[in-house]
């Protein structure tokens, strides 16, 4: 078995940049003719499904809990990192980079750390539009505070819960992709395989948790979100709801 990360060709730092460049665009007339299904609603998956479906494509959305809210992304605690420099401390992307490979041991994909500590700034501006009630300073601005042994202080929190509350935000958008009828919500719906057709993914087969009924779902895309508490970003870095690319 070949484990293909399918990680972009170029320099380590320009990897993703050069692959996101070159991808050809979707025509926004032509994205409702597609349909993705996303299966996860923790961070990751709930973050993914409102965005797709706020670009305009048909989004189906699966999980195992009752809620969207029940996902394992609830009970992160100490905060979620980025390479703002707020505190002038010496922080950068780089340094963020540096941290996360050797938090994760060295085992980590290292041009999607790269990319994970890239957009990390943007991260946090998208949950600040959400709502999400990070700690400010007396003076309104964010706070930040040192975490998991680092040097700087570059991790963005909500008390001992800003797990809970950047999932009442990432659900919150989903929420209202799900209202516009731009998401379709299957909670208490397992996954038990995928579809591949040419050896592209276009579909799952599911089991509905309440009837125990087997039915297949097929889309031009599947996005597999479903969780990872993975230590090679925890505590080092933003794990939360990056998994789906970081993984
Ligand atoms: C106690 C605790 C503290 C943490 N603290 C931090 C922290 O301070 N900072 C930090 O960065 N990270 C922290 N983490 C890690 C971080 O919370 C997770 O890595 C991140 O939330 C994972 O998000 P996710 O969306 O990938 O997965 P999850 O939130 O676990 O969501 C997985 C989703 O996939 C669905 N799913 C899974 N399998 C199937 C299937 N077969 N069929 C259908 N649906 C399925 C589930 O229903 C769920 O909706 C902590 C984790 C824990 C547990």
């Amino acid at each position: 078995m070949i484990l293909d990360g399918k990680v972009p060709f170029g320099p380590l730092a320009e990897k993703w940049d050069i692959h996101c460049h070159e991808m050809r665009l979707v025509s926004p007339a032509n994205k409702r003719k597609f349909t993705v299904i996303v299966v996860g609603t923790g961070l990751a998956g709930a973050s993914a499904a409102a965005t797709l479906a706020e670009l305009g494509y048909n989004v189906e959305a699966f999980c195992y809990q009752d809620s969207a809210r029940r996902a394992h992304s609830i009970s992160a605690q100490g905060g979620i990192n980025a390479a703002k420099n707020y505190p002038s401390d010496g922080d950068s992307v780089y340094r963020l980079f540096h941290d996360t490979i050797k938090g994760g041991d060295f085992r980590a994909r290292e041009a999607n750390v790269y990319r994970l500590s890239q957009i990390s700034n943007l991260i946090i501006d998208q949950c600040v539009a959400q709502g999400v009630p990070f700690a400010r300073e007396y003076s309104g601005y964010l706070a930040n505070r040192s975490f998991g042994g680092a040097q700087v202080s570059r991790t963005f929190y909500a008390r001992g819960q800003t797990g809970q509350q950047l999932l009442l935000g990432a659900y919150q958008a989903l929420s209202r992709q799900v209202h516009l009828g731009n998401v379709k919500l299957y909670p208490r719906t397992e996954m038990l395989d995928l579809v591949l057709v040419d050896g592209e993914a276009k579909g799952i087969l599911v089991r509905d948790l309440v009837t125990g009924e087997t039915r297949a779902h097929a889309a031009d895309a599947v996005i597999l979100a479903t969780g990872g508490y993975s230590n090679v970003f925890y505590l080092s870095t933003n794990a939360m709801g990056c998994n789906v690319n970081a993984n």
